[in-house]
């Protein structure tokens, strides 16, 4: 630690991203504090996705995302086969229902390869079919390196890790401002037991929240500070048997990948996210919702029973971009961008930054 400061690095949340910056500081020898608003770790987007490791096919050359997926995809796996994460490299199929979307799959297969997704195949509807009998499609994209992960289980061994590694954790400790000082920044949390603290640079992973907390950086200049804009997802669970063995994907909408299907480490079948722009956090899922998403489905799985999914959960996307505009690349605001020493923002930290917590975080330390 430096004279002056009380600790070398605070990271503001504990989602998975947080977790996954405060164990690559510790281990590169930081002191550091993970701040909580909540009561423990993975409370946010962290526990509301689709749990899925993504390839790093849909993201545009030389994107973060693309660079971070690819990279972060390679890291995860390796990660979990070392500390006994729960995984399945099930393997996904994009489908293209009619003959329209033949050209988007191969956009998708070109984009993939280009961002160094070397294993896709191109599938025909008989080949799709040998894999999926079910499956209604005309062609298929099937992408070998998709896999599912335990998102909790993940984050309990990176918090294992950056305790290992003399990080600490507090809970229950949201942080409501903080202004520079001339060794970093004077951070002032709330909670049962108020607080203030000192640290030489700080992290800002606070998911849907990011942008705000940053607002609250007193020495940031707002210029350097996006607008929030929220963007839910709702699931259905299927209650017979999986229809499916691979994860079933559309060809993608704007904002989403489409609704798809993905198995749970148990073999149930759940399919979402949709799309719906909101303006506030409301996690319940509208029972009405469930019309869209049957004709979604029967696009590509004509087997669907009437009446058989069930509301289950949402998630809400953290964008910094709105519906009619392009999809924003994750913003990871380091020194170079805003000026200020020390402090890096993480913005729009939606998929897959679940994929790519672990090379988020190796990007994170690059630019302290
Ligand atoms: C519907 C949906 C599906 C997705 N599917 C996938 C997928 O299949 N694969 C994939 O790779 N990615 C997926 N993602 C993206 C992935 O879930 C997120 O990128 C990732 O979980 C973000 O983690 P995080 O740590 O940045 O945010 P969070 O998990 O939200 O963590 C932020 C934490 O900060 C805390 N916090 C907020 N404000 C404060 C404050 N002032 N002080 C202290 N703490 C604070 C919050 O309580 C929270 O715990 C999906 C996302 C959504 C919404």
């Amino acid at each position: 630690m430096e004279a002056g400061v009380d600790i070398d690095c605070v990271v503001v949340g504990a989602g998975v991203v947080g977790l996954a910056v405060a164990r690559a500081l510790a281990m590169g020898g930081r002191e550091v504090i993970v701040v909580e608003a909540g009561e423990g770790i993975g409370i946010g987007v962290s526990s509301r996705n689709s749990e899925v490791i993504h390839a790093g096919i849909y993201y545009p050359g030389g994107s973060l995302k693309a660079q971070l997926c690819v990279e972060g995809k390679q890291r995860l796996y390796a990660f979990c086969d070392e500390r006994g994460v729960s995984y399945q490299r099930l393997g996904k199929l994009i489908v293209a229902t009619d003959e329209t979307q033949h050209l988007a799959l191969q956009r998708l297969l070109e984009q993939g390869r280009q961002n160094g997704v070397d294993d896709l195949q191109w599938l025909d509807a008989v080949q799709a079919r040998e894999l999926e009998p079910e499956l209604s499609c005309v062609a298929a994209l099937w992408s070998p390196s998709t896999g599912i992960i335990d998102s909790h289980g993940l984050m309990l061994a990176l918090q294992g890790d950056a305790e290992a590694h003399g990080a600490s954790l507090v809970f229950h400790t949201p942080l409501l401002s903080a202004r520079t000082i001339e060794q970093g920044f004077e951070l002032h949390m709330g909670g049962a037991e108020p607080m203030t603290l000192s640290c030489r640079e700080l992290i800002n992973c606070a998911g849907l929240s990011a942008p705000e907390v940053a607002s609250r950086i007193v020495g940031l200049p707002p210029q350097h500070v996006p607008t929030a804009r929220l963007c839910k997802g709702s699931y259905f669970s299927f209650s017979g048997r999986a229809p499916f063995r691979h994860l079933v994907y559309p060809a993608p909408e704007s904002a989403g990948l489409g609704v798809h299907m993905t198995l749970d480490l148990g073999g149930q079948a759940r399919f979402g996210p949709d799309v719906e722009w909101v303006d506030g956090i409301d996690y319940r899922v509208d029972p009405a919702r469930a019309d869209g998403f049957h004709e979604a489905i029967r696009r590509y799985w004509l087997g669907l029973p009437d009446n058989s999914l069930q509301p289950a959960y949402s998630g809400i996307r953290p964008k910094i971009s709105g519906p009619d505009e392009p999809a924003a690349d994750f913003r990871i605001s380091g020194p170079a961008e805003h000026g200020v020493p020390g402090l890096v923002n993480l913005f729009g930290i939606e998929s897959p930054g679940l994929t790519s917590c672990l090379a988020l975080a190796e990007h994170v330390k690059g630019h302290l």
